[in-house]
């Protein structure tokens, strides 16, 4: 390690134990009477990570992963298959309609607007509390949890966070991620994370940018696969790699998305009669008052070219959306390869335009995401049937030994993945 990462991974320790909301917590009363504490468990998200990717063979600690531990054909996200939405599911077992993070962008009729880059919103503990993330469960029951970046681990939710947590912030390179988590776990065994979270960005960015079979997705597969040859070559030094589950998986998937396949919502209403809320890939509109909002959705609920539209109550059922005051009253979903945007919008953006994407329906095998999981629980070279991402909060419950929340998933679809002496 240079001198600069050694410099940044001690600001960012001290960093992050600024940011508990507790200094250094005291030893759980569990930990105190000498309690077995259960294996400790890493959560590792690489955002945006499609199934298929894996078969580009260009991931060797990933292959080694899964062929030692558990590899699932795929792993089904929730609709919308959007980044802020699926790492909440992954973390409370419920889907987005049921925890409020139903958009990236999204309108709260008491909290206003939120978007991935108003901090003041995604820090706000409001808009998580319609769900308990699982390090909420794991603190009540005594255990530490740390998280190297998660979507609602800025928040005070429910008057929790995290016990060790950083404001997101993307320039923190892959390395100095996997530094920081090693260094919560050399931590004195009072002090040490039992759960804890690790998130990487450049495979979903290289996506966006350049086109899910782009050189440049290859190489952001290559540098994280690196990043977790790192995190694997530290947990060995220490001794920890074969006594901690880790599962690594993906929010959701990439679709290529041609600059021309564009639908042009401005010519199909009168966009100034509505309140948009979002466009792009999920697209949601509010009645504007004064303004005849059935006329819009009776114009928009008919068969559309690359793209369909529904009143919320009219929404699949198997997509589970519409039910959360937050999801819009009108909403469009592209076709996957399309887009929803405006004629202003296309023209203002040029040459800012994502090539890759994803929020489309969940059940296109281009939105599948990975899931390999490895460690003392797991069973060793056993390839797993796709499964839906609500699952895997009662499977992680089910490994740290704390009772589940309420949540949509099923413990029972993915018990088969770990050994029968610990299902
Ligand atoms: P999207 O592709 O629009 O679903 O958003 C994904 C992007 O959100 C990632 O590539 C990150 O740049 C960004 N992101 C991830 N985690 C956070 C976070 N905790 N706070 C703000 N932005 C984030
Ligand atoms: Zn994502
Ligand atoms: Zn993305």
């Amino acid at each position: 390690m240079n001198l600069l990462s050694r410099l940044f991974l001690v600001s960012v320790i001290a960093f992050s134990a600024g940011c508990a909301t507790q200094p250094t917590p005291p030893a759980t009363p569990a930990q105190a009477a000498g309690a077995a504490q259960p294996a400790p468990l890493l959560l590792v998200s690489i955002d945006a990570f499609r199934a298929d990717y894996i078969d580009r063979g260009l991931t060797p600690t990933l292959a080694a992963l899964a062929q030692s531990g558990v590899h699932a054909d795929a792993m089904q996200p929730s609709f919308p298959s959007l980044t802020f939405p699926n790492h909440y599911t992954l973390v409370t077992g419920l889907y987005p309609d049921h925890h409020g993070i139903v958009n990236n962008t999204m309108v709260d009729p008491v909290l206003g607007k939120f978007t991935l880059s108003n901090r003041k919103a995604v820090s706000d503990g409001h808009w998580w509390d319609g769900g308990a993330p699982i390090w909420e469960d794991a603190d009540a029951h005594g255990l530490r949890t740390a998280t190297m970046f998660w979507p609602g681990a800025e928040a005070d939710i429910h008057g929790r966070h995290p016990d060790y947590w950083m404001p997101y912030n993307g320039d923190v390179t892959p390395d100095q991620r996997v530094d920081q988590v090693l260094a919560w776990l050399d931590l004195p065994a009072g002090q040490r994370p039992t759960f804890l979270t690790l998130y990487f960005d450049a495979v979903d960015h290289a996506g966006h940018n350049h086109g899910p079979d782009s050189p440049e997705v290859n190489q952001a597969l290559r540098d994280t696969d690196a990043a977790l040859a790192r995190l694997v070559a530290g947990l060995q030094q220490r001794g920890l790699f074969d006594r901690m589950n880790i599962i690594v998986l993906a929010d959701h998937g990439m679709a290529s998305n041609p600059l021309p396949n564009s639908v042009l919502i401005d010519k199909l209403i009168p966009l100034d009669e509505v309140n948009t809320v979002s466009l792009d890939i999920v697209a949601g509109f509010n009645p504007k008052p004064g303004y005849d909002f059935a006329a819009i959705e009776h114009t928009l609920e008919q068969p559309q070219q690359h793209m369909q539209c529904w009143d919320k109550t009219r929404i699949p059922a198997r997509l589970h959306y519409g039910s959360n005051p937050r999801v819009p009253q009108l909403v469009c979903l592209a076709d996957v390869g399309w887009r929803i945007t405006t004629t202003e919008r296309l023209a203002k953006h040029k040459g800012h335009i994502s090539i890759g994407e994803h929020g489309y329906d969940n059940a296109d095998p281009r939105m599948r995401a990975l899931f390999i999981a490895h460690g003392p629980a797991f069973q060793a070279g056993l390839r797993y049937p796709e499964f839906p991402n609500v699952d895997v909060y009662p499977l992680m419950t089910h490994l740290l030994g704390i009772p589940a929340d309420r949540n949509d998933g099923d413990y029972d679809q993915v018990k088969g993945m770990l050994k029968p002496a610990v299902q």
